[in-house]
């Protein structure tokens, strides 16, 4: 090809996310060469709900980073509703955080600036993988490439795989609002209408909260104006004209992923659809795939796929199938309404439910058991 290649690096990660930082840090520790890629200037804005799980920081505190919520609160407990109105709340295992992305990715980014990455703003917009090497818009070269331009990712494109279809495709808005009285705890209200759908409301700790709905699509477009109307029925204590900055976007689900890679290319975070169908959480996935992909990236640029997929299975494989077995479940809205009920009698089972949506846990016999209980209690008909 007769373009002039004007930088060779061993490792570009395109999208300085979590996941690309996390790409950066941990290529970066194998002592690779590092350039991240975005095409925004930090800090930037992410449409998120800003949910930070307890996993999330054990995976940056092995990279490095044991800092990337500090001065916000810790949220102790989590509220979650079922469709039909029955909740459970308890404390969860470890707290969560609601870190504004602006605040987090700028953390990780600036994290890897300081650990000898380099950051440039460039959108990248063609991938050309060649058989010893990877060129990037003609002009940037790479021993291996990571992807982690997030839900409309030009490098999974660049590999031949479409973004996910309906069903395994949502979309969700947030905005930030007065945060709603009373303990601080994570609230997700799960709705009848539309399931699977729900909103949320994170407490940031300064008064403010993280409000949000979403919904898995269905083959038909839903506008903006739906999405604020549902997310003011399921918090009814949430004023719409009250939420700044709404945004919405797209959340490929992991229960549909395209392979990891390719030869020299591979994808992590929302480019590889890794967010969680029971709740919508991507970031420790997203942090996760990103450091195993940045390290395989860096340790055997040729072999990168591979590598990377073997560890991706190693790390993830049991816990993504059992989470696309509890979202295969989970379609029947009585499903969920017999888990929270089985979570409030059960601490055990709220854990694993937990565990299940915030992390990288397995279902387990005890609570299909009881989720069954509650289920045939349900269809049996009334004594007397
Ligand atoms: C409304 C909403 C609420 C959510 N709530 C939560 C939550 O509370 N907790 C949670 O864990 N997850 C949540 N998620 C999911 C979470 O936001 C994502 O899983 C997470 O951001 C994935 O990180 P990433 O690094 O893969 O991608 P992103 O964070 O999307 O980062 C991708 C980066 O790539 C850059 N980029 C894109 N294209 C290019 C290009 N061509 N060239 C250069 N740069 C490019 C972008 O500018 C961006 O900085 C939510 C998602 C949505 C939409």
């Amino acid at each position: 090809m007769g373009d002039a290649v004007s930088d060779e690096f061993d490792v570009v990660v395109v999208g300085a996310g979590p996941a690309g930082s996390a790409a950066a840090l941990a290529a970066r520790r194998l002592g690779a060469d590092v350039l991240l890629l975005d095409r925004a200037e930090f800090p930037r804005d992410k449409a998120c709900g800003d949910g930070i799980a307890a996993h999330a920081l054990d995976v940056l505190v092995e990279l490095g980073v044991p800092d990337a919520v500090a001065g916000y609160l810790p949220l102790p407990a989590l509220r979650l509703v079922g469709p039909a109105g029955g909740a459970v709340a308890r404390a969860l295992p470890r707290p969560a955080y609601t870190v504004p992305r602006a605040v987090f990715d700028a953390r990780l980014v600036a994290a890897a600036v300081a650990a000898g990455v380099r950051l440039r703003r460039h959108t990248v917009r063609r991938v050309e993988a060649r058989a010893d090497r990877v060129v990037l818009d003609g002009e940037l070269a790479a021993r291996a490439v990571v992807g982690a331009d997030g839900a409309g990712s030009v490098v999974r494109r660049a590999l031949g795989h479409r973004v996910n279809p309906d069903r395994h495709l949502a979309l969700a808005i947030r905005g930030y609002a007065p945060a709603l009285p009373g303990p601080p705890e994570q609230l997700i209200v799960t709705s009848a209408a539309r399931w699977p759908a729900y909103a949320w409301s994170f407490p940031i700790g300064d008064g403010r909260a993280n409000v949000g709905y979403g919904e898995v699509l269905r083959g038909e477009p839903l506008t903006r104006a739906h999405l604020v109307d549902r997310l003011a029925a399921l918090l009814p204590g949430t004023d719409p004209a009250a939420v700044a900055d709404l945004r919405a976007h797209h959340l490929p689900l992991s229960t549909h992923r395209p392979p990891p890679g390719r030869g020299r290319v591979v994808l992590a975070g929302d480019a590889l659809s890794l967010i969680n169908p029971f709740t919508g959480e991507g970031i420790f996935y997203a942090l996760l795939s990103g450091a195993l992909a940045g390290a395989a990236a860096a340790g055997a640029p040729e072999h990168a796929a591979r590598r990377y997929a073997e560890a991706l299975r190693r790390r993830l494989g049991v816990h993504l199938r059992h989470s696309s077995l509890a979202a295969w479940l989970a379609r029947r809205r009585r499903v969920v309404d017999a888990a929270v009920v089985a979570a409030r009698r059960d601490d055990r089972v709220y854990r694993t439910v937990v565990e299940l949506g915030l992390g990288d846990g397995r279902l387990d016999v005890r609570t299909l058991r009881m989720i069954g209980i509650g289920l045939s209690a349900r269809d049996r008909p009334p004594r007397g």
